[in-house]
Formats: structure tokens, sequence, C-alpha cells
């Protein structure tokens, strides 16, 4: 078993990080670190035993140029079995985005590795906990709160440091447009019409929902699941942990209607839902007015209209 953690500069001294070796180490598992460094990378740098390489990428702002960064990292995990990321929500995005460069799916909240390619996820909240059994390439996202179990100090070894560099991807050149094509749509906080996408908005509809957005001058807002998953940024979040907002008009597209996302739609003047679910929290108490239908052949209808 090959495993590599991919860390921020400001974790190599902290328990988890030592937690999470721990328990590889145990498998055995050869275990590599990849740190993400604020600055340029050292040539050498004192940590714990037992890293078999430590690699060094300037990205510490993880979430300012997501694509790019996860085009870089995954050169230089693709050899690895095992991805690991202490959870942070910047760096869930980032999980994904490697992830999808290695067409797996990436494991969330994982809270014990209990064996080589297996592990527990806490799921519902924390009510209630997954047992994992993996296989192929994984990528997993770690509980930094679960593996503060770490015997502690330890002796520090000098590694030598090797230097990973950016691979940057520039936009491909639009045929026939010399300036490039900039988007503006009001901020979410701001805008008199917001257009809202959860889960049930697929991935072919996303395009429809943001001309949707574009023609009405609206914001355009998205569910956690959605910035969960690592489609949007959580500056697209609307809800408790997201964006507050109040518009005259907030359309909500293919969203259940969760509490935590309904606290930060309370304010809107009037609330319109599209879901095929009579059954969905939007439908049944928060929407004024509510269509039950497919979102895929309702966005495709309002935007001829519009
Ligand atoms: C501590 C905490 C904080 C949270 N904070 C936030 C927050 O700030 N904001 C937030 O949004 N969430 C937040 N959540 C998550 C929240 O609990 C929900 O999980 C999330 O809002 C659900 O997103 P969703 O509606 O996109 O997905 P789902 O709940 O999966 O709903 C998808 C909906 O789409 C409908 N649908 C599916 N396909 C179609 C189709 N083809 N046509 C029409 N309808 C369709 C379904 O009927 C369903 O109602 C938080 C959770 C926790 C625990």
């Amino acid at each position: 078993m090959n495993a590599v953690m991919i860390v921020r500069e400001e974790e190599i001294q902290r328990t988890p990080l030592r937690g999470v070796q721990e328990t590889l180490l145990a498998w055995p598992a050869r275990v590599s670190l990849l740190i993400l460094g604020d600055k340029d990378a050292p040539d050498e740098i004192d940590l714990s035993p037992g890293f078999e390489r430590v690699m060094w990428i300037k990205g510490g702002q993880a979430s300012e140029d997501m694509p790019n960064l996860a085009a870089s990292l995954h050169q230089y995990v693709a050899g690895f079995d095992l991805i690991l990321l202490l959870e942070e929500r910047s760096l869930r995005p980032l999980a994904a985005r490697i992830a999808a460069h290695l067409h797996c799916t990436p494991v969330t909240d994982v809270t014990a590795i209990t064996a080589p390619l297996q592990c527990l996820r806490s799921i519902c909240s924390g009510q209630a906990e997954q047992r994992v059994k993996a296989s192929g390439k994984q990528v997993w996202t770690l509980r930094r709160q679960a593996f503060e179990q770490a015997v502690c100090p330890v002796p520090q070894v000098t590694y030598a440091v090797e230097k990973c560099c950016w691979k940057i991807i520039l936009p491909q050149p639009i045929a026939g447009t010399s300036q490039p094509i900039t988007l503006t749509r009001p901020p979410l906080t701001q805008a008199k019409i917001v257009v809202g996408g959860g889960r049930g908005v697929g991935a072919r509809q996303w395009n429809i929902l943001e001309a949707i957005a574009d023609k009405l001058d609206a914001g355009l807002g998205v569910t956690r699941a959605l910035v969960d998953a690592g489609y949007f940024t959580e500056q697209a979040q609307v809800g408790q942990t997201g964006k507050q907002i109040a518009p005259q008009i907030y359309l909500a597209c293919g969203i259940s209607g969760a509490i935590q996302h309904v606290a930060g739609i309370t304010n809107s003047k009037v609330i319109v839902a599209i879901n095929h679910d009579p059954e969905a929290p939007i439908i049944k108490r928060y929407a004024d007015y509510y269509l039950l239908s497919d979102v895929a052949d309702v966005l495709p209808r309002l935007l001829a209209q519009l």
C-alpha cells in the first residue's frame, strides 16, 4: 500500500497528521507527504520519522485557483493507491477535483481507518457511522478530531524536500472573439432575483440555469450539497452556513428545502419552487408558488420564454 497525505503547511507539526501517519505505518503502508506551502519550498524540512518522500507545492491558498491546483497535484499523486486530505472546507472541493482526475469517487468524513482501504465515515450529521470497504484508487478526507490520539512529541528527522510545480491550464481561446468574455452577476446578498440550484439539477441543466440567471439579471445560489460535492465554492452557498439572501423572488430549482438551506432564504419576498416531489419541504411548507415537475423539462422551456 502506497499512501500520500496532502496537508497544509501549518498542519505538519500538529497531532492529527502524526495520528494518521501512525495508523498507516501500522498496516504497514509506505507513507509520503505532499505539503501545500504558503511560501516557496525549502530545501530541507524537519518532520516526524517514517515518511518515504516529502513533496512541497506552493499552494497554501488552495481555494484561489482550485482547478489548476487540482490538476497540478493530480500529476504528483497519480502513482499512489490512497490519497488522504485532512478535512477542512476549502480542501473538500480539492479532494473532489483530484478524485475526478483519477476517475474515482471521494470518500469524505472518515473518522477511522480500520484496515488497508477500509474505513468508518460519519453520516446523517454524526448520528450514524458507515463502514466503507474500498477498492481501486482512493481519495479520502479525514476528520481531524478523530486522529488526535497520536503519541507526541516525536523525534524529528530531516528530509530533503522534492519541489513540485504548478501546471497552468490556460483557458482555450474562443473562435471569433478577441475580447475575454466576462459574466457579470449581481452579488447574492444584493440581487433582486436569485436563482437557486440543488442536487436535483443535473449536470446538463447547469448551463441552462446559469443562462436563466443571466437573462433575469439574477444572482445564482446553490445548496451545500453542491458545495460539498465540489461543484461550487462556498461563495455560492445559501443557508445557515452560507449566505443569507433577501431577494424579491427566489426561484428554488431541484432543492428539497432542508431547514439549514431555508435559514438563508426566509427573507425572500416570494419563493417559487420547481420540484417533482410533492412531499419535499420546500413545496409543502415554504414555497408561495410551486411547479410539481422535472427541472430537466421546465428549465429549457422557461429559458425559451425569457
Ligand atoms: C450543520 C449543517 C449546516 C448546513 N448548512 C447548510 C447551508 O448553509 N445551506 C444548505 O443548502 N444546506 C446546508 N446543510 C445541508 C442541508 O441539510 C441539506 O443536506 C442540503 O440543503 C440539501 O441540498 P439539496 O436540496 O440540494 O439536496 P437534496 O436534499 O438531496 O434535495 C434534492 C431535491 O431535488 C429534487 N429533485 C431531484 N431530481 C429532480 C428533478 N429532476 N426535477 C425536480 N426536482 C428534482 C428532489 O425531489 C429533492 O427534493 C447543512 C447541514 C448541516 C448538518
